[in-house]
Protein backbone atom coordinates (compact mmCIF):
# COMPACT_ATOMS: atom_id res chain seq x y z
CA UNK A 1 0.00 0.00 0.00
CA UNK A 2 2.91 2.23 0.67
CA UNK A 3 3.48 2.28 -2.77
CA UNK A 4 0.64 4.35 -3.27
CA UNK A 5 2.34 6.81 -1.55
CA UNK A 6 4.96 6.72 -3.15
CA UNK A 7 3.47 6.92 -6.56
CA UNK A 8 1.74 10.16 -4.86
CA UNK A 9 5.44 12.05 -3.77
CA UNK A 10 7.11 10.99 -7.19
CA UNK A 11 3.82 13.10 -8.75
CA UNK A 12 4.25 15.39 -6.95
CA UNK A 13 8.17 16.40 -7.45
CA UNK A 14 7.79 15.75 -11.00
CA UNK A 15 4.86 18.32 -11.70
CA UNK A 16 6.04 20.73 -9.21
CA UNK A 17 3.77 20.45 -6.43
CA UNK A 18 6.07 19.57 -3.67
CA UNK A 19 9.82 18.95 -3.64
CA UNK A 20 12.10 17.98 -1.05
CA UNK A 21 13.54 20.48 1.37
CA UNK A 22 17.09 21.74 1.00
CA UNK A 23 17.51 18.80 -1.99
CA UNK A 24 20.93 20.41 -3.15
CA UNK A 25 22.18 20.21 0.19
CA UNK A 26 21.53 16.30 0.49
CA UNK A 27 18.25 17.50 1.78
CA UNK A 28 16.90 18.11 5.23
CA UNK A 29 15.28 14.96 7.00
CA UNK A 30 11.00 15.00 6.66
CA UNK A 31 11.60 19.29 5.13
CA UNK A 32 8.88 19.60 2.63
CA UNK A 33 9.10 22.82 0.14
CA UNK A 34 5.69 23.70 -1.90
CA UNK A 35 6.56 24.21 -5.74
CA UNK A 36 4.86 26.47 -8.17
CA UNK A 37 1.69 24.22 -8.28
CA UNK A 38 1.62 22.88 -4.83
CA UNK A 39 1.64 26.37 -3.29
CA UNK A 40 -1.66 27.12 -5.51
CA UNK A 41 -3.62 24.52 -4.15
CA UNK A 42 -2.42 25.19 -0.76
CA UNK A 43 -3.60 29.00 -1.21
CA UNK A 44 -6.81 27.71 -2.47
CA UNK A 45 -7.65 24.95 0.44
CA UNK A 46 -6.81 28.51 3.05
CA UNK A 47 -9.00 30.42 0.75
CA UNK A 48 -12.27 27.89 0.95
CA UNK A 49 -11.33 27.49 4.98
CA UNK A 50 -11.30 31.16 5.01
CA UNK A 51 -14.31 31.90 3.28
CA UNK A 52 -16.19 28.78 4.82
CA UNK A 53 -15.48 29.39 8.44
CA UNK A 54 -14.41 33.09 9.12
CA UNK A 55 -15.21 35.44 6.36
CA UNK A 56 -18.62 34.48 5.07
CA UNK A 57 -20.05 34.31 9.41
CA UNK A 58 -21.65 36.86 10.83
CA UNK A 59 -20.39 35.29 13.90
CA UNK A 60 -16.54 34.60 13.67
CA UNK A 61 -13.66 37.38 13.00
CA UNK A 62 -9.87 36.64 12.01
CA UNK A 63 -7.16 36.99 13.46
CA UNK A 64 -3.15 36.53 12.91
CA UNK A 65 -1.34 36.38 16.29
CA UNK A 66 2.67 36.14 16.39
CA UNK A 67 4.47 32.76 16.55
CA UNK A 68 6.61 33.89 19.48
CA UNK A 69 4.69 34.58 22.02
CA UNK A 70 5.51 35.35 26.63
CA UNK A 71 6.48 31.99 27.47
CA UNK A 72 4.26 32.25 30.36
CA UNK A 73 1.89 31.46 27.78
CA UNK A 74 2.87 27.98 28.07
CA UNK A 75 3.22 27.98 31.60
CA UNK A 76 -0.81 28.92 31.67
CA UNK A 77 -1.80 26.43 28.83
CA UNK A 78 0.28 23.59 29.87
CA UNK A 79 2.18 23.31 27.11
CA UNK A 80 5.31 23.37 29.31
CA UNK A 81 4.31 20.34 31.58
CA UNK A 82 2.61 18.05 29.58
CA UNK A 83 2.97 18.82 25.42
CA UNK A 84 5.29 15.62 25.19
CA UNK A 85 5.04 12.25 23.93
CA UNK A 86 6.64 9.20 25.73
CA UNK A 87 10.42 8.60 24.11
CA UNK A 88 11.93 5.34 24.21
CA UNK A 89 14.87 3.85 22.87
CA UNK A 90 16.01 0.71 20.97
CA UNK A 91 19.09 -0.68 23.60
CA UNK A 92 20.13 -2.26 20.41
CA UNK A 93 20.53 0.07 17.81
CA UNK A 94 19.99 3.26 19.61
CA UNK A 95 17.10 4.34 17.41
CA UNK A 96 14.46 6.46 18.84
CA UNK A 97 10.65 6.23 18.72
CA UNK A 98 7.38 7.32 20.29
CA UNK A 99 6.49 4.53 22.54
CA UNK A 100 2.23 5.33 22.20
CA UNK A 101 2.64 4.94 18.29
CA UNK A 102 4.90 1.64 18.63
CA UNK A 103 1.91 0.25 20.84
CA UNK A 104 -0.94 1.65 18.74
CA UNK A 105 0.45 -0.15 15.62
CA UNK A 106 0.08 -3.36 17.88
CA UNK A 107 -3.09 -2.82 19.39
CA UNK A 108 -4.60 -0.29 17.58
CA UNK A 109 -6.09 3.74 18.65
CA UNK A 110 -5.20 4.69 21.87
CA UNK A 111 -4.51 2.10 23.95
CA UNK A 112 -2.03 4.22 25.72
CA UNK A 113 -4.55 5.94 26.77
CA UNK A 114 -4.16 7.31 30.48
CA UNK A 115 -1.39 5.06 30.98
CA UNK A 116 1.90 5.82 33.42
CA UNK A 117 5.23 5.43 31.25
CA UNK A 118 5.85 2.13 33.85
CA UNK A 119 2.66 0.30 32.59
CA UNK A 120 3.43 1.98 28.73
CA UNK A 121 6.74 -0.25 29.48
CA UNK A 122 5.39 -3.46 30.77
CA UNK A 123 2.58 -2.91 27.83
CA UNK A 124 5.58 -3.50 25.19
CA UNK A 125 7.18 -6.20 27.27
CA UNK A 126 4.11 -7.92 27.35
CA UNK A 127 2.97 -7.10 23.66
CA UNK A 128 6.85 -8.05 22.34
CA UNK A 129 7.07 -4.85 20.65
CA UNK A 130 9.96 -4.81 18.22
CA UNK A 131 11.77 -2.22 17.38
CA UNK A 132 11.24 -0.96 13.33
CA UNK A 133 14.69 -0.64 12.75
CA UNK A 134 16.34 -3.65 13.81
CA UNK A 135 13.78 -5.87 15.19
CA UNK A 136 15.24 -6.33 18.62
CA UNK A 137 12.88 -5.91 21.63
CA UNK A 138 15.10 -4.35 24.24
CA UNK A 139 13.49 -0.91 24.64
CA UNK A 140 14.81 1.53 27.25
CA UNK A 141 11.42 2.91 29.99
CA UNK A 142 9.27 6.07 28.21
CA UNK A 143 10.57 9.48 29.56
CA UNK A 144 8.93 12.71 28.30
CA UNK A 145 10.11 14.42 25.70
CA UNK A 146 9.03 18.03 25.23
CA UNK A 147 7.71 18.79 21.41
CA UNK A 148 7.82 22.51 21.82
CA UNK A 149 10.79 24.35 20.32
CA UNK A 150 13.03 26.46 22.02
CA UNK A 151 15.23 29.56 21.01
CA UNK A 152 16.62 32.58 22.72
CA UNK A 153 15.22 36.29 22.40
CA UNK A 154 17.97 38.70 21.53
CA UNK A 155 21.14 38.49 21.95
CA UNK A 156 22.07 37.40 25.62
CA UNK A 157 22.47 33.91 26.48
CA UNK A 158 20.75 32.74 29.40
CA UNK A 159 17.80 31.00 30.66
CA UNK A 160 15.85 34.27 30.86
CA UNK A 161 15.55 34.44 27.31
CA UNK A 162 14.10 31.18 26.25
CA UNK A 163 11.02 31.34 24.24
CA UNK A 164 9.05 28.51 22.26
CA UNK A 165 8.04 28.77 18.84
CA UNK A 166 4.15 28.22 19.27
CA UNK A 167 2.77 24.10 18.75
CA UNK A 168 -0.15 25.32 17.91
CA UNK A 169 -2.15 29.04 16.97
CA UNK A 170 -4.87 28.38 19.24
CA UNK A 171 -2.93 30.22 22.29
CA UNK A 172 -3.00 32.99 20.11
CA UNK A 173 -6.44 33.24 20.36
CA UNK A 174 -7.22 32.94 24.05
CA UNK A 175 -4.12 35.77 24.88
CA UNK A 176 -6.42 38.32 23.01
CA UNK A 177 -9.75 37.06 23.89
CA UNK A 178 -9.58 40.46 25.95
CA UNK A 179 -8.70 42.67 23.02
CA UNK A 180 -11.11 41.36 20.70
CA UNK A 181 -14.25 41.26 23.62
CA UNK A 182 -13.22 44.79 24.59
CA UNK A 183 -12.77 46.08 21.19
CA UNK A 184 -14.65 44.58 18.65
CA UNK A 185 -17.60 43.91 21.15
CA UNK A 186 -18.20 40.72 19.33
CA UNK A 187 -21.81 38.75 21.33
CA UNK A 188 -21.57 35.30 22.37
CA UNK A 189 -21.73 32.77 20.66
CA UNK A 190 -19.01 33.62 18.49
CA UNK A 191 -15.63 32.62 16.92
CA UNK A 192 -12.14 33.71 15.99
CA UNK A 193 -10.48 32.23 13.23
CA UNK A 194 -6.44 31.65 12.50
CA UNK A 195 -4.64 30.24 9.82
CA UNK A 196 -0.44 30.10 10.21
CA UNK A 197 2.43 28.36 11.27
CA UNK A 198 2.85 25.83 13.99
CA UNK A 199 6.42 23.71 15.23
CA UNK A 200 6.51 20.96 16.93
CA UNK A 201 9.84 19.02 17.18
CA UNK A 202 7.90 15.68 16.62
CA UNK A 203 9.78 12.02 17.76
CA UNK A 204 9.08 10.42 14.33
CA UNK A 205 8.03 12.69 11.64
CA UNK A 206 7.22 10.91 8.29
CA UNK A 207 4.46 9.40 5.81
CA UNK A 208 5.54 12.80 3.75
CA UNK A 209 4.02 15.68 4.72
CA UNK A 210 1.47 14.14 7.10
CA UNK A 211 3.81 14.44 10.15
CA UNK A 212 6.63 17.30 9.92
CA UNK A 213 8.09 19.41 12.50
CA UNK A 214 6.74 22.84 10.55
CA UNK A 215 2.97 22.78 9.49
CA UNK A 216 0.36 25.08 8.76
CA UNK A 217 -2.69 24.91 10.94
CA UNK A 218 -6.25 26.47 10.55
CA UNK A 219 -7.70 26.84 13.69
CA UNK A 220 -11.23 28.10 14.81
CA UNK A 221 -12.43 28.76 18.72
CA UNK A 222 -15.82 29.07 19.31
CA UNK A 223 -17.09 30.84 22.49
CA UNK A 224 -20.22 29.86 23.95
CA UNK A 225 -22.33 30.40 27.13
CA UNK A 226 -21.50 27.19 29.19
CA UNK A 227 -24.70 24.36 29.07
CA UNK A 228 -24.97 24.99 25.25
CA UNK A 229 -21.40 23.36 24.29
CA UNK A 230 -22.84 19.84 23.43
CA UNK A 231 -24.97 21.63 21.09
CA UNK A 232 -22.37 23.61 19.28
CA UNK A 233 -19.83 20.45 19.56
CA UNK A 234 -22.14 18.43 17.65
CA UNK A 235 -22.78 21.18 15.44
CA UNK A 236 -19.00 22.12 14.11
CA UNK A 237 -18.43 18.26 13.82
CA UNK A 238 -21.07 18.21 11.36
CA UNK A 239 -20.29 21.19 9.65
CA UNK A 240 -16.66 20.70 9.25
CA UNK A 241 -17.57 16.68 7.86
CA UNK A 242 -19.56 19.01 5.07
CA UNK A 243 -17.00 20.99 4.43
CA UNK A 244 -14.02 18.03 3.70
CA UNK A 245 -17.04 16.44 1.83
CA UNK A 246 -17.32 19.69 -0.32
CA UNK A 247 -14.27 19.26 -1.25
CA UNK A 248 -15.27 16.29 -3.55
CA UNK A 249 -12.92 14.00 -0.95
CA UNK A 250 -14.39 10.15 -1.26
CA UNK A 251 -17.38 9.83 1.60
CA UNK A 252 -15.73 6.22 2.47
CA UNK A 253 -12.51 7.16 3.15
CA UNK A 254 -13.86 9.38 5.94
CA UNK A 255 -15.05 8.76 9.22
CA UNK A 256 -15.47 10.54 12.19
CA UNK A 257 -13.78 8.99 15.59
CA UNK A 258 -15.26 10.07 18.82
CA UNK A 259 -12.53 10.02 21.42
CA UNK A 260 -13.24 7.13 24.07
CA UNK A 261 -13.74 8.49 28.01
CA UNK A 262 -9.98 7.54 29.12
CA UNK A 263 -8.84 9.24 25.87
CA UNK A 264 -10.01 12.63 26.64
CA UNK A 265 -8.26 15.23 28.32
CA UNK A 266 -9.30 16.23 32.04
CA UNK A 267 -11.00 19.19 31.03
CA UNK A 268 -12.51 17.86 27.73
CA UNK A 269 -15.87 16.86 27.90
CA UNK A 270 -15.97 15.63 23.78
CA UNK A 271 -13.41 15.14 21.34
CA UNK A 272 -13.60 13.73 18.03
CA UNK A 273 -11.15 13.47 14.74
CA UNK A 274 -12.06 13.12 11.42
CA UNK A 275 -10.10 10.43 9.55
CA UNK A 276 -8.99 9.72 6.35
CA UNK A 277 -7.95 6.43 5.04
CA UNK A 278 -4.36 7.06 3.82
CA UNK A 279 -2.26 4.67 2.05
CA UNK A 280 -0.68 4.19 5.47
CA UNK A 281 -3.98 3.52 7.23
CA UNK A 282 -6.60 5.66 8.96
CA UNK A 283 -5.32 9.02 10.32
CA UNK A 284 -6.86 12.03 11.77
CA UNK A 285 -7.48 14.98 9.58
CA UNK A 286 -9.08 17.64 11.76
CA UNK A 287 -9.66 17.18 15.44
CA UNK A 288 -12.79 19.02 17.11
CA UNK A 289 -12.64 19.17 20.91
CA UNK A 290 -15.20 20.69 23.54
CA UNK A 291 -12.56 22.33 25.81
CA UNK A 292 -14.69 24.10 28.41
CA UNK A 293 -13.43 27.21 30.14
CA UNK A 294 -10.06 25.76 30.65
CA UNK A 295 -7.45 27.54 28.24
CA UNK A 296 -9.94 31.42 29.73
CA UNK A 297 -9.42 30.20 33.01
CA UNK A 298 -5.82 29.09 33.47
CA UNK A 299 -5.18 32.29 31.30
CA UNK A 300 -6.82 34.18 34.10
CA UNK A 301 -5.37 32.93 36.59
CA UNK A 302 -1.60 33.44 35.47
CA UNK A 303 -2.44 36.77 33.71
CA UNK A 304 -4.69 37.71 36.57
CA UNK A 305 -6.74 39.41 33.79
CA UNK A 306 -10.21 38.64 34.01
CA UNK A 307 -11.48 36.59 30.83
CA UNK A 308 -15.24 37.30 31.58
CA UNK A 309 -17.96 37.75 29.29
CA UNK A 310 -21.13 39.77 30.11
CA UNK A 311 -24.29 39.27 29.03
CA UNK A 312 -26.20 41.95 29.15
CA UNK A 313 -29.37 40.49 27.81
CA UNK A 314 -29.53 37.65 30.45
CA UNK A 315 -27.56 40.34 32.71
CA UNK A 316 -25.30 37.23 33.54
CA UNK A 317 -21.09 37.13 33.94
CA UNK A 318 -19.47 34.01 33.60
CA UNK A 319 -16.49 32.46 31.28
CA UNK A 320 -16.89 30.84 27.98
CA UNK A 321 -16.62 27.88 26.88
CA UNK A 322 -15.06 26.91 24.03
CA UNK A 323 -15.58 24.54 21.12
CA UNK A 324 -12.37 24.03 18.79
CA UNK A 325 -12.29 22.37 15.27
CA UNK A 326 -8.32 22.44 14.57
CA UNK A 327 -7.23 21.26 11.08
CA UNK A 328 -4.14 20.75 9.67
CA UNK A 329 -3.35 22.45 6.23
CA UNK A 330 -0.55 20.25 4.84
CA UNK A 331 -2.65 16.91 6.50
CA UNK A 332 -5.94 18.22 4.26
CA UNK A 333 -3.53 18.94 1.46
CA UNK A 334 -2.48 15.35 1.78
CA UNK A 335 -5.60 14.02 1.83
CA UNK A 336 -6.82 16.11 -1.46
CA UNK A 337 -3.25 14.40 -3.06
CA UNK A 338 -4.00 10.89 -2.06
CA UNK A 339 -7.84 11.42 -2.87
CA UNK A 340 -7.17 12.54 -6.04
CA UNK A 341 -4.62 10.33 -7.81
CA UNK A 342 -5.14 7.90 -9.99
CA UNK A 343 -4.43 5.31 -12.74
CA UNK A 344 -6.70 4.46 -15.62
CA UNK A 345 -6.79 2.20 -18.23
CA UNK A 346 -7.99 4.01 -21.54
CA UNK A 347 -9.67 2.47 -24.12
CA UNK A 348 -6.83 1.97 -26.74
CA UNK A 349 -4.80 0.17 -23.73
CA UNK A 350 -2.52 3.42 -22.82
CA UNK A 351 -2.66 4.22 -19.14
CA UNK A 352 -3.25 7.87 -18.04
CA UNK A 353 -2.70 9.39 -14.75
CA UNK A 354 -4.85 11.96 -13.15
CA UNK A 355 -5.60 14.16 -10.50
CA UNK A 356 -9.15 14.26 -10.19
CA UNK A 357 -9.50 17.67 -7.91
CA UNK A 358 -12.68 18.90 -7.29
CA UNK A 359 -12.62 22.33 -9.93
CA UNK A 360 -12.77 24.30 -6.71
CA UNK A 361 -9.04 23.05 -5.32
CA UNK A 362 -7.31 22.76 -8.13
CA UNK A 363 -3.91 24.56 -9.20
CA UNK A 364 -4.39 25.27 -12.67
CA UNK A 365 -8.61 25.75 -13.70
CA UNK A 366 -7.81 25.60 -17.16
CA UNK A 367 -5.04 25.00 -20.12
CA UNK A 368 -5.38 26.70 -23.56
CA UNK A 369 -3.44 24.94 -25.81
CA UNK A 370 -3.22 26.11 -29.72
CA UNK A 371 -3.41 23.31 -31.85
CA UNK A 372 -0.38 24.79 -34.17
CA UNK A 373 2.41 27.68 -32.45
CA UNK A 374 1.90 29.89 -35.23
CA UNK A 375 0.00 32.72 -37.40
CA UNK A 376 -3.71 33.42 -36.43
CA UNK A 377 -4.32 30.20 -33.93
CA UNK A 378 -1.44 31.09 -31.96
CA UNK A 379 -2.63 34.56 -31.73
CA UNK A 380 -6.01 33.83 -30.84
CA UNK A 381 -5.25 31.49 -28.13
CA UNK A 382 -3.02 33.68 -26.93
CA UNK A 383 -5.30 36.60 -26.54
CA UNK A 384 -7.96 34.32 -24.96
CA UNK A 385 -5.36 33.57 -22.32
CA UNK A 386 -4.13 36.89 -20.95
CA UNK A 387 -7.93 37.52 -20.63
CA UNK A 388 -8.35 34.40 -18.80
CA UNK A 389 -5.60 35.31 -16.47
CA UNK A 390 -6.92 38.62 -15.47
CA UNK A 391 -9.93 36.36 -13.22
CA UNK A 392 -8.33 32.64 -13.11
CA UNK A 393 -5.23 30.89 -12.74
CA UNK A 394 -5.07 29.23 -16.47
CA UNK A 395 -1.86 28.25 -18.89
CA UNK A 396 -0.68 28.53 -21.71
CA UNK A 397 1.09 25.54 -23.46
CA UNK A 398 2.17 25.24 -26.69
CA UNK A 399 4.74 22.71 -26.72
CA UNK A 400 4.75 19.14 -27.94
CA UNK A 401 1.67 17.43 -29.24
CA UNK A 402 -1.66 17.78 -28.32
CA UNK A 403 -2.13 14.31 -26.46
CA UNK A 404 1.14 15.16 -24.42
CA UNK A 405 -0.20 18.53 -23.14
CA UNK A 406 -3.21 16.73 -22.07
CA UNK A 407 -1.68 14.30 -20.17
CA UNK A 408 0.44 17.06 -18.45
CA UNK A 409 -2.74 18.53 -17.55
CA UNK A 410 -4.44 15.44 -16.39
CA UNK A 411 -1.51 14.76 -14.05
CA UNK A 412 -1.43 18.68 -12.77
CA UNK A 413 -5.64 17.96 -12.19
CA UNK A 414 -6.48 20.60 -14.52
CA UNK A 415 -10.45 20.43 -14.76
CA UNK A 416 -10.13 22.11 -18.20
CA UNK A 417 -8.70 22.11 -21.23
CA UNK A 418 -9.11 24.59 -24.19
CA UNK A 419 -8.17 23.96 -27.79
CA UNK A 420 -7.78 26.90 -30.41
CA UNK A 421 -7.86 25.29 -33.94
CA UNK A 422 -8.31 25.73 -37.50
CA UNK A 423 -12.33 25.70 -36.87
CA UNK A 424 -11.81 28.75 -34.10
CA UNK A 425 -10.56 30.82 -36.53
CA UNK A 426 -12.32 29.66 -39.41
CA UNK A 427 -9.37 29.10 -42.06
CA UNK A 428 -8.11 26.40 -43.95
CA UNK A 429 -9.37 23.47 -45.42
CA UNK A 430 -12.95 21.66 -44.37
CA UNK A 431 -13.38 23.78 -41.50
CA UNK A 432 -16.73 23.86 -40.20
CA UNK A 433 -18.14 27.68 -40.81
CA UNK A 434 -20.78 26.46 -37.44
CA UNK A 435 -17.88 26.81 -35.22
CA UNK A 436 -16.05 29.68 -36.22
CA UNK A 437 -15.55 31.70 -33.02
CA UNK A 438 -15.87 28.48 -30.61
CA UNK A 439 -12.97 26.28 -28.92
CA UNK A 440 -12.90 22.76 -27.81
CA UNK A 441 -13.50 22.75 -23.95
CA UNK A 442 -12.28 19.35 -22.63
CA UNK A 443 -13.10 18.15 -19.32
CA UNK A 444 -10.64 16.04 -17.43
CA UNK A 445 -12.41 13.24 -15.95
CA UNK A 446 -15.08 12.38 -18.57
CA UNK A 447 -12.55 13.42 -21.41
CA UNK A 448 -15.98 14.47 -22.98
CA UNK A 449 -15.68 17.93 -25.12
CA UNK A 450 -18.17 20.70 -25.79
CA UNK A 451 -18.04 23.63 -27.93
CA UNK A 452 -17.82 27.08 -25.83
CA UNK A 453 -17.72 30.59 -27.80
CA UNK A 454 -15.10 32.33 -27.00
CA UNK A 455 -16.83 35.31 -25.65
CA UNK A 456 -19.03 33.22 -23.19
CA UNK A 457 -16.01 31.26 -21.58
CA UNK A 458 -14.91 33.33 -18.52
CA UNK A 459 -18.75 32.62 -17.30
CA UNK A 460 -18.46 29.25 -18.41
CA UNK A 461 -15.33 28.29 -16.18
CA UNK A 462 -16.84 30.64 -13.55
CA UNK A 463 -20.09 28.31 -13.67
CA UNK A 464 -18.10 25.45 -13.48
CA UNK A 465 -15.99 26.12 -10.41
CA UNK A 466 -18.94 26.16 -8.16
P1 LIG B 1 -0.88 13.45 17.02
O1 LIG B 1 -1.45 12.85 18.26
O2 LIG B 1 -1.12 12.65 15.78
O3 LIG B 1 0.53 13.92 17.14
P2 LIG B 1 -2.41 15.70 17.77
O4 LIG B 1 -3.65 15.03 18.24
O5 LIG B 1 -1.40 16.15 18.74
O6 LIG B 1 -1.72 14.78 16.68
P3 LIG B 1 -3.59 18.22 17.38
O7 LIG B 1 -2.81 18.84 18.46
O8 LIG B 1 -5.02 17.88 17.60
O9 LIG B 1 -2.83 16.91 16.85
O10 LIG B 1 -3.43 19.13 16.08
C1 LIG B 1 -4.53 19.58 15.32
C2 LIG B 1 -4.30 19.32 13.85
O11 LIG B 1 -3.07 19.86 13.40
C3 LIG B 1 -4.21 17.84 13.50
O12 LIG B 1 -5.49 17.28 13.31
C4 LIG B 1 -3.42 17.86 12.23
O13 LIG B 1 -4.27 18.14 11.12
C5 LIG B 1 -2.47 19.02 12.42
N1 LIG B 1 -1.15 18.58 12.89
C6 LIG B 1 -0.77 18.31 14.16
N2 LIG B 1 0.51 17.94 14.23
C7 LIG B 1 0.98 17.96 12.96
C8 LIG B 1 2.26 17.67 12.37
N3 LIG B 1 3.31 17.30 13.09
N4 LIG B 1 2.37 17.78 11.02
C9 LIG B 1 1.32 18.18 10.26
N5 LIG B 1 0.11 18.47 10.77
C10 LIG B 1 -0.07 18.36 12.09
Amino acid sequence: VQNALKDVISLCKRRGFIFPGSEIYDGLANTWDYGPYGVELKRNIKNLWWKNFVASRPDVVGLDSSILLNPRVWQASGHVSNFSDPLVDCKACHERFRADQLLEEKLGESCCAGKTFPEIHQMMIDNEIECPKCGKKDFTEPRAFNLMFQTQLGVLEGTGNKVYLRPETAQGIFINFKNIMDNVRPKIPFGVGQIGKSFRNEITPGNFIFRTREFEQMELEFFCEPGTEVDWYNYWKKTCVEFVESLGVNKEKLRLREHAKEELSHYSNGTSDIEYNFPFGWGELWGIASRTDYDLTQHQKESKVKMEYFDAVKNKRYIPYVVEPSLGVDRLLLVLLCDAYDVEKLENGEERVVMHFSPKVAPVKAAILPLVKKGKVKEVAEKIYKNLIQDFNVEYDETQSIGKRYRRQDELGTPYCITVDFDTIGEGDDVNPELKGMVTVRERDSMKQEHVKIEDLSNWIHAHLK
